[in-house]
């Protein structure tokens, strides 16, 4: 009897561990066993929850899916004729630095999207970019794609504290945007942004210069795909940007002689 029961035992721990590995397998697998070790009271077929065991951290919340298509309200266009520039992923101190400079001779403003994070650690180029007359929009504190699926408090703790490090910046700046990395948004995520006084900016064209095409095709996607209005994105931070930098001088007077470029509002 007492072999029985050891068996039993061994039974239960091994269904238990293979329910770990794959949990909607533990029904079935049980289903065909002996019923001894349901009544095993020293092997129990599932972990018992414990209120005094702190050494384990509680499971991360499950990711909330990304709706089939973009909720509704997000910003793609300027609403006039001119288009507007938007510069993800910095500051950077290899590349805003040039692209400001790009867009300081032809006399152009943008908006730049920046990460929290660089933000922190580069407080002076946010200080140009005010200075400078561009303006700012909140990127999340570490360009994390699957921010909106979070539970709605790590979002907005999230853009809380990218705030912050811009404000640490530069005191008194309005952070107007909010722009979702990816642009894999949630309506979650759009309700935090509009609680904390951010418009949801998403764009018209990509040119996907994050993927290194050359400057070339950068220049010829933004001009076949570019229409009035249209808000482009752009990226100077999170990689070797030599190829949007070099396409900038060609884009920028192609967009501003077909349709003028504007600051966002
Ligand atoms: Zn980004």
């Amino acid at each position: 009897m007492q072999a029985r029961a050891a068996l039993a035992s061994v039974l239960a721990v091994v269904l238990a561990l293979s329910g770990c590995a794959q949990p909607d397998s533990t029904i079935h697998a049980a289903a065909g066993s002996p019923p001894v070790e349901s009544t095993t009271p020293t092997a129990p077929t599932t972990p018992t929850p414990s209120p005094t065991a702190t050494h384990t951290k509680p499971p991360k919340p499950p990711l909330r899916p990304l709706p089939p298509k973009l909720p509704a309200g997000l910003r793609r266009t300027t609403g006039v004729k001119p288009v507007a520039l938007t510069f993800d992923d910095g500051p950077s101190p290899a590349w805003t630095p040039k692209v400001l400079d790009q867009l300081r001779s032809a006399h152009v403003t943008a908006t730049f999207c920046v990460v929290g994070l660089e933000a922190q650690r580069h407080p002076e180029l946010i200080r140009r970019i005010v200075r400078e007359g561009h303006q700012l929009c909140n990127h999340s504190w570490r360009h994390d794609l699957d921010l909106a699926r979070r539970p709605v408090a790590d979002i907005k703790a999230d853009l809380v504290r990218t705030n912050k490090a811009i404000q640490a910046a530069s005191p008194g700046t309005p952070v107007s945007f909010y722009r979702q990395p990816g642009g894999r948004w949630t309506p979650e995520v759009l309700a935090v942004a509009k609680e904390l006084g951010m418009r949801p900016l998403h764009w018209a064209v990509d040119p996907q210069d994050w993927d290194k095409p050359t400057a070339a095709t950068i220049a010829k996607r933004v001009h076949n795909a570019a229409r009035p209005g249209s808000i482009v994105l752009l990226h100077d931070g999170g990689g070797n940007r030599a190829a949007t930098l070099a396409a900038c001088p060609h884009l920028i007077a192609d967009l501003k002689h077909r349709f003028g470029i504007v600051r966002l509002r």
